[in-house]
């Protein structure tokens, strides 16, 4: 009897849980039935945890869940992309700043919608001690949350690194497409490929790849690797050796391209859409070889990041769009209001449109980046 039950359980488990772990284990996507489209909702910058001893802190933190809220019930994505900077990791006094990271995820975990997340140069940051604590004022009534099990307030200030923020993401989550990449990337950690696969196919036939890249930052300096270069061109030859499926690639902070583009923005040679000239551009560290990868690629028609607050614009370069997503936090700097990029993807014949959602409802900077 107790045999029969085992076997019955594991039958009602492969039956129920299977099919969706299978999609997350191969990094397939699919159209929702019936759908033309499929739908990625970008969230940047959202910078959970700053000022966790303050009260604008936490306020801040309730205004971007309303913020994800309101885009994921207006837009209704298939999928959401977190586009680094989820939390503000030098201002947490606790080491687990997966407490943090849990929130931000959380709005499109209560609608049942995946997501993936990749790295900016906040999430994986040390303390970083106010100076004004060493004045006069003093250092704020501290309220520290119980993570150890003595269950006593107990302050850390060591920062928790991008693979401890990973491995919790992905042990707590099962709608969660976050993925460790190679080891022989570290210390970049978020470097995988996702697959949009075609509607129309029960063969898993790919309609469009996704490449997610840590863009450093933090602790380490904020570059895209040589060997992540490597690790790109290998992959995407592996994948798509005949580049006759298109792509499109994620990461945080933006390449040296992205500044030559604003210069001639500035100059007056532009097709760009959006907002270009609120604040410079805050480029990567260095150029290591991946730009000129991308460029060589026909098949990737656009990049998306993150990290400057003020700009969400898209425009041509070369044969593809470098775009920003939106400031969608209430943490960080600025104070411009806050959206999210949307991205809409159709099948035979393909076509990849973007536009920008804003908080209060409204959208604008509608562009199509390829069909
Ligand atoms: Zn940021």
């Amino acid at each position: 009897m107790a045999i029969c039950w085992c076997m019955i359980t594991i039958l009602f488990l492969m039956v129920t849980v299977r099919p969706e772990n299978d999609d997350v284990t191969n990094g397939y996507l699919r159209f929702a039935s019936g759908n033309k489209g499929f739908k990625v909702a970008l969230f940047a910058d959202l910078h959970f945890g700053e000022n966790a001893w303050s009260d604008w802190g936490p306020d801040h933190d309730l205004s971007s869940i309303k913020v994800m809220s309101t885009v994921l019930d207006v837009e209704r994505p298939d999928f959401v992309v977190y586009l680094g900077d989820l939390v503000t990791a030098n201002n947490f006094m606790v080491q687990n700043a997966s407490l943090y990271w849990d929130q931000a995820i959380s709005p499109t975990r209560a609608r049942n919608i995946p997501w993936a997340s990749l790295f900016g140069n906040h999430d994986d940051a040390p303390f970083e001690w106010p100076i004004e604590w060493f004045s006069s004022s003093g250092i704020p009534q501290i309220v520290c949350p119980s993570t150890s099990a003595s269950g006593g307030d107990e302050c850390a200030f060591e920062g928790t690194t991008r693979l401890e923020l990973m491995r919790d993401e992905i042990r707590r989550n099962s709608l969660s497409y976050t993925r460790f990449g190679p080891r022989n990337l570290w210390p970049s950690v978020s470097n995988y490929v996702l697959t949009v696969v075609s509607p129309k196919s029960d063969h898993n036939t790919p309609v469009m790849f996704m490449y997610f890249l840590d863009s450093g930052g933090g602790s380490s300096p904020g570059v895209i690797s040589a060997i992540q270069a490597e690790w790109f061109r290998n992959k995407s030859q592996e994948m798509n050796p005949d580049s006759s499926i298109q792509e499109i690639v994620f990461w945080h902070i933006p390449s040296k391209a992205y500044e030559k583009v604003a210069k001639e923005a500035t100059a007056g040679q532009t097709q760009c859409v959006g907002s270009m000239f609120e604040e410079g551009v805050a480029a990567q560290d260095a150029e290591m070889g991946m730009m000129k990868l991308i460029k060589e690629r026909p098949s990737v028609k656009a990049i998306f990041v993150g990290h400057n607050h003020g700009l969400d614009w898209c425009c041509p370069y070369e044969k593809m769009w470098l775009c920003y997503a939106r400031h969608t936090g209430y943490g960080g700097y600025g104070t411009w209001a806050r959206g999210a990029r949307i991205l809409e993807i159709t099948d035979e014949p393909f076509s990849l449109k973007s536009w920008i959602r804003m908080e209060n409802g409204t959208l604008h900077s509608e562009v199509v980046l390829s069909n």
